[in-house]
C-alpha cells in the first residue's frame, strides 16, 4: 500500500473515532458512537498491516484472532457490575503494551549500535528517540500497575479504603524520581539495564499512588488511568513513528483528562491533587465505619401504605439496583405511583453505580423516560418539598457525612440530599457500609426506615401490595 493510502485510511479512521467520541456523548448515541469506534479500529489496522508488508504476518495474524478472541469472551461474559474492572484491565494492557514497545525499540537501538548502523542518524535524533523510549515506558508502566491496583480494589480482592501511610507523598514522589534517574542514564548510554529500572520503579510508583487512593474517588482514578494509557499510546506513535497512533493517543489522554477533570468537579476534588494521586483519605481523621445508633425496620406492607399516601415521590439508585437487577422492577412502581397521579423522579448521583451513567443505563433499559430522570445538581434542593424518598442500593451517595463531618473519609463530596424529605426508606440487606467502607448516619435519622432484603424482592413485593 502507497504511503498517499496509508494516509487517506488513517485520515478515514480518524474521523472515525472523532464521530465515536461525539456519539458517547449522549445515551442515545453512545451505540452509534462504539460502532463508529470499531470500524476505525478495523481500517487502521488493517491499513497498517497491509502497508508494513510485515514478514511474520502469519504470526501477527494469528496473534491478533487469540487476542480477538480472548478479549470478545471476556467482554461478553462481563457483568455490567464488573465494568470498571474490565476498564482498569483494558487501561492497564494499553500500558503494557507501551512497555514492550519501548523494549522493543531500546533492543533495536541497541542493535544499530552494535553494527554501526546508527552512524546514518543525526545524534540529536537519536536522543529524542531515546526518550520517547523512556517516556512511553515510564508511564506505560504506571498506567499498567496503577490499573492492576484499580482493577484489584474494584473487584474487592484489595481493600478499597485508601493505605494510610505516613509521609506517603514523598515516598511517591521518590519513587519517580528514582525512575526517571536511570532514564537519564538510558538517554546517554542506551543501557538496557537502566531501562529495566525505569520500567520496576515507575511499576512501584503506580502501585503507591493507586493504593493510597480511597474507594469512593476510584470512578475519577478509572478515567485518570485511561487518560494516562492515552498519553502512552501517544508515546509509543512517536516511538514507532505512526501518526494515527499519535492522534488517537492524544484524543483518548485529552477525553479521559476531561472526564477525570469533570468527575473532579463532581466530587468536589481538586484535578491536581488527583493527577498526584494525593487524594484519597486525606484530612479524615477516622475510617467512618464505626457510627453507630438506633433504626427503624419497616415492611413492604408499611411502605406500600405511606406511598398511597404521598403526593410526592422521588427515588435515588445506586449500586444495590444493579446487583439486584432491580431497574425493571423500579419501572413498575413508578407507572403504578404514576397512575395514582404521584409524581416521580428519579435522583442520579454522578457516581452512582460502578461506572459513570451505570444509573442512566439500566434505566434507560427498563425504559424509564429521560425526563423524569433528574442530575443531583437539578434535584438537590427539591428533597425538602418531598413526601418520601426511596434509596434503592445506593449508600455512599446519599451519606449526610460527606456533607456534615468534616472528620469523615468522605468530607467535601457532594451527596443526594435525601435525609431533607419528609420520610426515607432505605432498600438494602443489612446495615453493611458502601463502597468507600464509611458507616451512614442517614440509617439513624428519625425520619428514615430501612427496608431489608434484595432490592428487586422488596420493590416487586411493594407494587404487589399497591
Ligand atoms: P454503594 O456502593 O455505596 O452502596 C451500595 C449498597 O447497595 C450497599 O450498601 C449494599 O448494602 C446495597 N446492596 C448491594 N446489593 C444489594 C441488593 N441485591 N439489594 C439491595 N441492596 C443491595 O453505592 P452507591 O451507588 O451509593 O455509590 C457508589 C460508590 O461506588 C461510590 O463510593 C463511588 O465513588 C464508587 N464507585 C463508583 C464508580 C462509578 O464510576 N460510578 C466506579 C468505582 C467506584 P447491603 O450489602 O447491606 O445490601
Amino acid at each position: 500500500m502507497s504511503q498517499g493510502l496509508l494516509m487517506a485510511a488513517y485520515l478515514v479512521a480518524t474521523i472515525m473515532f472523532i464521530q465515536g467520541l461525539a456519539g458517547l456523548s449522549k445515551p442515545e448515541t453512545a451505540k452509534g458512537g462504539n460502532l463508529y469506534g470499531i470500524v476505525g479500529m478495523v481500517i487502521a489496522v488493517i491499513a497498517t498491516l497491509i502497508h508494513a508488508q510485515l514478514e511474520g504476518f502469519t504470526l501477527i495474524t494469528l496473534t491478533m484472532m487469540l487476542g480477538t478472541g480472548i478479549g470478545l469472551y471476556l467482554a461478553m461474559k462481563v457483568e455490567m457490575t464488573e465494568m470498571p474492572q474490565m476498564v482498569a484491565v483494558l487501561n492497564g494492557l494499553g500500558g503494557l503494551a507501551a512497555v514492550f514497545i519501548g523494549f522493543s525499540s531500546a533492543i533495536t537501538e541497541e542493535n544499530a549500535l552494535a553494527t554501526k548502523l546508527s552512524e546514518f542518524v543525526p545524534a540529536v535524533d537519536q536522543t529524542i528517540h531515546s526518550v520517547e523510549v523512556v517516556l512511553g515506558v515510564i508511564i506505560g508502566a504506571v498506567t499498567f500497575s496503577g490499573s492492576a491496583v484499580a482493577a484489584g480494589k474494584l473487584h474487592a480482592l484489595i481493600p478499597s479504603q485508601a493505605l494510610s501511610m505516613k509521609g506517603r507523598h514523598w515516598a511517591n514522589l521518590a519513587l519517580l524520581v528514582l525512575a526517571v534517574l536511570p532514564g537519564v542514564v538510558y538517554v546517554q548510554q542506551h543501557s538496557l539495564f537502566a531501562l529495566v529500572l525505569v520500567t520496576l520503579f515507575a511499576l512501584g510508583f503506580g502501585t503507591f499512588l493507586v493504593l493510597g487512593i480511597g474507594g469512593a474517588d476510584m470512578p475519577v482514578v478509572v478515567s485518570m488511568l485511561n487518560a494516562y494509557s492515552g498519553l502512552a499510546a501517544a508515546a509509543t506513535g512517536f516511538t514507532l513513528d505512526n501518526n494515527l497512533l499519535i492522534i488517537t493517543g492524544a484524543m483518548v489522554g485529552s477525553s479521559g483528562a476531561i472526564l477525570s477533570y469533570l468527575m473532579c468537579k463532581a466530587m468536589n476534588r481538586s484535578f491536581v491533587s488527583v493527577i498526584l494521586g494525593g487524594f484519597g483519605n486525606e484530612g479524615s481523621t477516622h475510617s467512618g465505619a464505626d457510627v453507630e445508633g438506633e433504626y427503624t425496620e419497616s415492611s413492604g406492607e408499611a411502605v406500600a401504605q405511606l406511598l398511597k399516601q404521598a403526593s410526592s415521590v422521588i427515588i435515588t439508585p445506586g449500586y444495590g439496583m444493579a446487583v439486584a437487577q432491580a431497574q425493571h422492577a423500579v419501572h413498575s412502581l413508578m407507572t403504578e405511583l404514576s397512575q395514582r397521579k404521584i409524581k416521580v423522579r428519579f435522583g442520579i448521583h454522578p457516581v452512582a453505580g460502578r461506572l459513570p451513567g451505570h444509573m442512566n443505563v439500566l434505566l434507560a433499559e427498563a425504559k424509564v423516560p429521560y425526563d423524569i430522570v433528574e442530575e443531583m445538581e437539578d434535584i438537590n434542593d427539591d428533597f425538602s418539598d418531598t413526601d418520601a424518598v426511596l434509596v434503592i442500593g445506593a449508600n455512599d451517595t446519599v451519606n449526610p457525612a460527606a456533607a456534615e463531618d468534616p472528620s469523615s473519609p468522605i468530607s467535601g463530596m457532594p451527596v443526594l440530599k435525601v435525609w431533607n424529605a419528609k420520610n426515607v426508606i432505605v432498600f438494602k440487606r443489612s446495615m453493611a457500609t458502601g463502597y468507600a467502607g464509611v458507616q451512614n448516619p442517614l440509617f439513624f435519622k428519625e425520619n428514615t426506615s430501612m427496608l431489608f432484603g434484595d432490592a428487586r424482592d422488596s420493590v416487586e413485593s411493594i407494587v404487589k401490595q399497591l
